[in-house]
């Protein structure tokens, strides 16, 4: 099978900041260590960490999380936190290690510059999202969490001053549809968006891969925000099949038949290694005459 690697794909620069930072800190922590929700948003790496002895909170709600800890040293994830966690560590008295992303500090930053000045903020994010919370955190009573267009239209805000930024792993796409309505909606707004480039660079160029096969392969967890944009952002731009796979025995031998030419991408917190396995495995298989699971090693 032909195979067209992507690139980019893969690692950003913030997860490999946040995981270098966590594999530094496992070696010279004192006393028991945490990872306040999954460091990046892949269970290989969280696998990997946990083996360092690094403890995973499983929670997204990282208040209620960080109920769970008692001592020693917390890693705040690259996706970012609010005050009030940092104001609860700090109370507990434990150590924070903080991997947040740079591109989404600057929208923390961003968020309380604004609010500072006199400005309602909206975010477009999504609901649940650590990211969306740690962001709305900053200021909640000023900051609104919207999805859609639809959200933006519905929305009751007094404030004649009103901004919008949004999370960074959102669809390019989508997000311009967001920003278009709130445009039409307060012809004066500031708009920053936030979308990281990491992001844009591999929804972009992904979908220019899209054009020339007959179906997208992206390795990421479900849990991974970009990794699903990446599948979205595929179909509904090229209307090709795209499909999610955490590792290359996930791939079912009936998504290649009669396909001769596939794209492989990854998202921005898949390690290298599982999309290279799937590169791998695709560019020895023939479809109809031989099965995927017969090439697994
Ligand atoms: Fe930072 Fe973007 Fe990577 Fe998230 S996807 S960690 S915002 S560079």
């Amino acid at each position: 099978m032909e195979v067209v690697a992507v690139n980019p794909r893969g690692y950003c620069h913030g997860v490999v900041t946040a995981v270098t930072m966590a594999r530094q800190a496992a070696k010279s922590a004192d006393g028991p260590i945490y990872m306040l929700g999954h460091l990046v948003h892949n269970e290989h790496m969280t696998a990997e960490l946990e083996e360092l002895g690094i403890k995973l909170i499983d929670s997204e709600d990282r208040i209620a999380g960080l109920d769970q800890i008692e001592e020693g040293t917390v890693l705040f994830t690259a996706h970012g936190v609010s005050p009030q966690v940092r104001e609860l560590v700090a109370q507990k008295e434990l150590k924070a290690i903080d991997t947040t992303c740079r591109d989404v500090q600057v929208t923390h930053d961003l968020i309380n510059d604004l609010v500072a000045d006199g400005y309602d903020v909206l975010y477009v994010g999504r609901q649940g999202h650590p990211e969306a919370t740690g962001c709305v955190g900053e200021a909640p009573d000023r900051v609104h969490l919207v999805e859609t267009a639809e959200d933006v239209r519905g929305i009751q805000i007094e404030n004649p001053k009103l901004a919008l930024t949004t999370q960074t792993t959102l669809g390019i796409w989508d997000t311009a549809e967001v920003i278009r309505a709130a445009r039409q909606r307060w012809p004066d707004i500031r708009v920053h968006n936030d979308i990281c480039g990491a992001t844009q660079d591999r929804q972009e160029a992904v979908v220019e891969a899209a054009r020339e096969v007959d179906l997208v392969i992206v390795v990421g967890s479900k849990r991974s925000s970009n990794s699903n944009r990446l599948v979205e952002v595929v179909k509904q731009r090229v209307g090709k099949p795209a499909y999610l796979v955490g590792t290359a025995a996930e791939m079912r031998d009936e998504w290649f038949a009669g396909a001769r030419k596939v794209a492989v991408t990854a998202g921005a917190s898949t390690p290298s290694p599982l999309g290279r396995e799937v590169i791998r495995l695709l560019e020895r298989f023939r479809p109809g005459s031989e099965k995927l699971k017969d090439l697994l090693n």
